[in-house]
């Protein structure tokens, strides 16, 4: 699937130190040091196009993008990988209840994504895949699985044994009673009679009437949710044999901690023969007027409809990560009205021939990012060269920085 139109990062000058990467690692619940090392592979859960992006869609991304352009800007290689579930249930849920086509739905909602991260100046994923055309992936997983024993079928649905991976389970730390009413919040079945476990999860689901379906082996169908995303990152991120893990980063919001995440890892376990992810990272939720944004509150917004509304992206996506990534967060209109007066005063002093030292806040702006992407640190220390400017200095590079946060937060003016 096409993503959408690649960005040129400025080269940052290699006078400036990069720490290695900490981040915070949801499977552990520690910090951890990403090693240094020529090539990252990244994996980020992509949308369900049944609706637009709202800012928490937003948030998620402009937090991977984060990581993806602090390790380019180390000069190391990034594989980024991202799917799009272009078939699931939610969306031909949305479909049959609008009266619409789902493949017409997904494609309409695909396309305002595209435009939401290019002008969010996302860098595009190597590779951007949908669900449908994974499906010979997930064909070929699936049946690797039954071949080692780890799927069963259940009246024609195939599912995947959670109890054939001792450390199910390690990377949520939720109790039993938990992960039960969790996963009948989000697309499990634990009620449905005659499962081995009422955890296991669908990884290819026997047609239904008035579906759509794909052949296989094993007989017409689609895919289940969690087999898409590994199917697709085990393919596309080409792990290295001599890693001791899969792929790097497995990122997503922590809605899909559990099961997605946790499911995922334990099927590409056994696929993979070796633990999946180095690190779980997972981006906080973005809520409105006290609650999180959800389509069922019906208080989403939508950042395509704010770009038309005239409100700067830059101003929007500054808004949005100017928090810790990890926390969950209310959007609130003072942070917007915050955002878009720090864009305008470095817009403002970055035309300037002559502006005070720029090293420093550039050496700052990549410590802070080192540290678990600490934006708020960022986002003071950049306040304070502002205060700082506009009472006037010599001796800096306008330039340098200007290109120094269009490589390191993808602010551009
Ligand atoms: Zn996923």
């Amino acid at each position: 699937m096409n993503s959408w139109p690649d960005i040129a990062i400025p080269p940052i000058d290699q006078k400036f130190f990069f720490p290695p990467l900490s981040i915070f690692d949801s499977a552990t619940k520690k910090l951890s040091e990403l090693p240094v090392k020529d090539t990252y592979r990244i994996y980020v859960c992509g949308i369900t196009p049944y609706d637009a992006t709202h800012l928490g869609h937003a948030a998620t991304y402009l937090t991977f993008d984060l990581v993806n352009r602090y390790l380019r800007a180390m000069g190391k290689s990034v594989i980024f990988v991202e799917n799009v579930t272009d078939i699931d249930d939610p969306l031909l849920e949305r479909a049959k209840r609008d009266g619409v086509d789902w493949e017409d739905l997904a494609h309409s909602q695909i396309e305002l994504f595209r435009g939401d991260m290019t002008a969010l100046r996302v860098i595009p994923p190597d590779s951007y895949i949908g669900a449908v055309e994974s499906i010979p992936l997930v064909i070929s997983a699936v049946e690797s699985m039954m071949k080692s024993g780890v799927v069963y079928d259940l009246e024609g649905d195939k599912y995947f044994a959670t109890e054939s991976d001792p450390a199910f389970g390690s990377r949520s730390h939720l109790s039993r009673e938990d992960m039960l009413t969790i996963s009948a919040q989000r697309g499990g079945d634990p009620l449905r009679p005659g499962k081995q476990d009422p955890l296991d999860a669908l990884v290819w689901m026997a047609k239904r009437p008035g579906e759509p379906s794909w052949s296989s082996p094993f007989g017409e169908g689609r895919p289940g949710w969690h087999i898409e995303c590994c199917a697709i990152a085990l393919e596309y991120l080409h792990p290295d044999p001599k890693e001791s893990f899969l792929i790097d980063i497995q990122g997503g919001g922590n809605d899909l901690i559990f099961p997605h995440h946790d499911i995922g890892a334990s099927q590409a376990f056994a696929l993979g023969k070796k633990p999946y992810s180095r690190n779980y990272m997972h981006a906080g939720m973005i809520g409105l007027h006290g609650e999180k944004m959800s389509k069922s509150l019906g208080n989403l917004l939508f950042l395509s409809t704010m770009i038309l509304e005239g409100i700067d992206p830059m101003a929007i996506k500054v808004a949005l990560i100017n928090r810790r990534y990890s926390q969950d967060y209310m959007w609130n209109d003072d942070a917007l009205a915050q955002a878009q007066d720090l864009i305008g005063r470095l817009r403002l002093l970055l035309s300037r021939p002559e502006v005070p030292p720029t090293d420093l806040i550039i050496e700052e702006i990549i410590a802070h990012l080192s540290n678990d992407l600490d934006t708020p640190a960022v986002f003071a220390a950049l306040k304070r060269w502002c205060d700082q400017s506009e009472t006037g200095g010599i001796g800096g590079s306008p330039g340098e920085l200007s290109r120094a946060l269009d490589t390191l937060l993808g602010i551009s003016f």
